[in-house]
């Protein structure tokens, strides 16, 4: 999921942004597209307030204290942490039929190399710079 993507969600669909008046990130309805398509105005479904739409910076300012992004920032700590702890070994490609084992560093073509964090039947769950996902495994 990037950007781009969440701010053409269409008219009438859930967005999650800021609003304005409670000042936490909320699910928001999406109200109105501006000419280039891209989302401009959404009401709140927690207070019904209805205001413009601002992006949701990745990089969020050291001046604002918001509760939210920190489980994204510990993932992100952890991932960079374990890519410290890694930065001699080589990781495994990734494929459906591989097998896994807790900890495994594996490279992913599409999400880049990311680390096993949790394995279930036919699942691993993968940690990656982006955050973790879920990829199948050990299929036959
Ligand atoms: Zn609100």
């Amino acid at each position: 999921m990037n950007e781009i993507d969440i701010d053409r969600t269409p008219v009438a669909k859930d967005i999650i942004t800021i609003c304005s008046r409670c000042n936490l990130e909320l699910n928001h309805i999406v109200v109105r597209h501006n000419a280039k398509g891209i989302v401009d105005r959404v009401k709140c479904h927690t207070c019904g307030f209805e205001h413009k739409y601002k992006p949701v910076k990745k990089q969020t300012a050291t001046t604002t204290k918001r509760k939210s992004p920190v489980r994204k920032k510990s993932a992100e700590k952890e991932y960079e942490a374990l890519m410290e702890k890694h930065i001699d070994q080589a990781p495994v490609p990734y494929s459906m039929q591989g097998s896994y084992s807790d900890g495994s560093f594996i490279d992913h073509k599409t999400f880049g190399k990311g680390f096993v964090t949790g394995l279930s039947f036919e699942r691993i769950e993968v940690l990656f710079q982006d955050g973790v996902k879920t990829l199948a495994a050990g299929k036959k």
